[in-house]
């Protein structure tokens, strides 16, 4: 309906447009009340990807669509970086070993060369040809029965590990393990990249204020609709039903590592996932990690490190890299790096 002012109808033309007028800023209120509802109201998503629970909260009008896109995104990343899907590029390059090099993805490169970087940093802590170890403690999902392997047995797998056997060349899109029977596994370092690559999707979309949980790996986008900093609570690594703390967040990533994720307990004696390549078992000198990092893929990977390096070579190596930790030893010692302090509430 087209008012214009100055209507020569006189009398009944002034209600009609006092009647519009009114209709007009009832819509655009309802309008405006929508858009801030929109704006401040919490879009979620979630879903089992990579063998574990993914939680997308966020808002904004665009915030649908964008965690949507997310999770579309997830499922195509896992089937680049999954070990146990048989066409991934990771069981491509895998079935490759020691028969010359093949061609990977430009995600699979960048992947490949943060992992040789860490390794690098962390003296080898880190290493992604720990797969046949892995393999030999039964850390798969179609394994039922975990046991401690043979030692020979651990040994002929220990003498796969080795993160310099495995070549990537950029240039040429191409990855190669040197040695027939090595092999990559990607689950300490591929779900922090993968949350890299939803929060630059939940930017790109124009959306400020996000939480994405990738099984335990965190990016909390700027702030909650709060207006304050996401809090992201840490669990006690041997009370599930406490926290270790919690962390005030805001635009940064937080990965932990910890020994009560996928474990088993034999004679007492607890055996999990982190491995050590200096000794083929479970590292024994921490039992959780939380790194704070700029990016998803470096906290990922740094988590599993410092894991494995324990509280003195783990702290050195985040100091050196500039990153912040939260990390609790096996004898019960809580340790806060000091950028991390003025965040963190010690809930007890
Ligand atoms: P992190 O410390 O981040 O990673 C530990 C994992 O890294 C171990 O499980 C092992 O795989 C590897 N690792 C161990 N020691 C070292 C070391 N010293 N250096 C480098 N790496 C090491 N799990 C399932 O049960 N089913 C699935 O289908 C499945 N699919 C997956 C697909 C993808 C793409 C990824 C990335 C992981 C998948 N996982 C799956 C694995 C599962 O999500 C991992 O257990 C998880 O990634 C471990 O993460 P974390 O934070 O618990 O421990
Ligand atoms: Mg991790």
């Amino acid at each position: 309906m087209l008012i214009t002012a100055g209507n020569p109808g006189g009398g009944t033309a002034r209600r009609v447009l006092v009647v519009a007028l009114l209709a007009a800023a009832l819509a655009g209120g309802w309008y405006y009340y929508q858009q801030s509802r929109q704006e401040t109201e919490v879009h979620q998503r979630s879903g089992l990807v990579m063998g574990t629970f993914v939680s997308l909260r966020a808002t904004g009008a665009a915030a649908p669509a964008a965690l949507t896109g997310s999770l579309a995104e997830l499922e195509r990343l896992e089937a680049i970086f999954s070990y146990s899907l048989p066409d991934s590029e990771v069981s491509r390059l895998n079935a490759a070993a020691g028969r010359g090099p093949v061609d990977v993805g430009p995600e699979m490169v960048t992947v490949l060369l943060e992992a040789q970087r860490i390794a690098e940093l962390s003296g080898g802590a880190f290493d992604v040809t720990i797969a046949p170890v892995v393999d030999a403690w039964g850390f798969r999902p179609e394994v039922t029965e975990q046991r401690v392997p043979e030692p020979d047995e651990l040994s002929a797998a220990l003498a796969l590990v080795d993160y310099r056997l495995l070549r990537v060349d950029a240039a040429a899109g191409q990855a190669e393990l040197l040695r027939e029977g090595m092999a990559v596994d990607l689950g300490a370092i591929a779900k922090g990249y993968a949350i890299d690559r939803v929060v630059g999707i939940l930017q790109a979309a124009g959306i400020t204020s996000a939480l994405v949980d990738v099984g335990g790996n965190i990016h909390a986008l700027g702030l909650r609709p709060t207006g304050q900093a996401w809090r992201v609570g840490l669990q006690h690594p041997r009370d599930s039903q406490q926290l270790l703390g919690v962390l005030s967040l805001t635009d940064r990533n937080i990965a932990t590592s910890g020994d009560y994720q996928r474990f088993f307990e034999l004679d007492g004696q607890r055996y999990h996932h982190i491995i050590d390549p200096g000794t083929g078992h479970p590292a024994q000198a921490a039992t959780m990690v939380a790194i704070v990092a700029d990016t998803g893929m470096e906290a990922d990977a740094v988590s599993t490190a410092a894991f494995v390096l324990g509280a003195q070579e783990g702290l050195a190596l985040v100091r050196r890299m500039g990153l912040e930790a939260v990390l609790y030893t096996n004898d019960g010692q809580l340790q806060v790096t000091a950028g991390l302090q003025a965040l963190f509430e010690d809930p007890r």
